[in-house]
């Protein structure tokens, strides 16, 4: 088994980074690199 793992945001794409806030393994398009932090948090409250 490969230890592929999927975006917990959009469910698609192959998580390559993890959110700093909380914790959540997504994809480079529901990540942003700036912050270091999921748009799902990005768009919760503004860092
Ligand atoms: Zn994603
Ligand atoms: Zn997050």
């Amino acid at each position: 088994m490969e230890k592929v793992v999927i975006c917990q945001i959009c469910g698609k794409n192959i998580a390559k980074y993890s959110c700093r806030l909380c914790g959540a393994l997504v994809c480079e398009n529901c990540y942003v690199k700036e912050k270091g932090i999921c748009i799902r948090c990005a768009q919760g409250k503004f860092i």
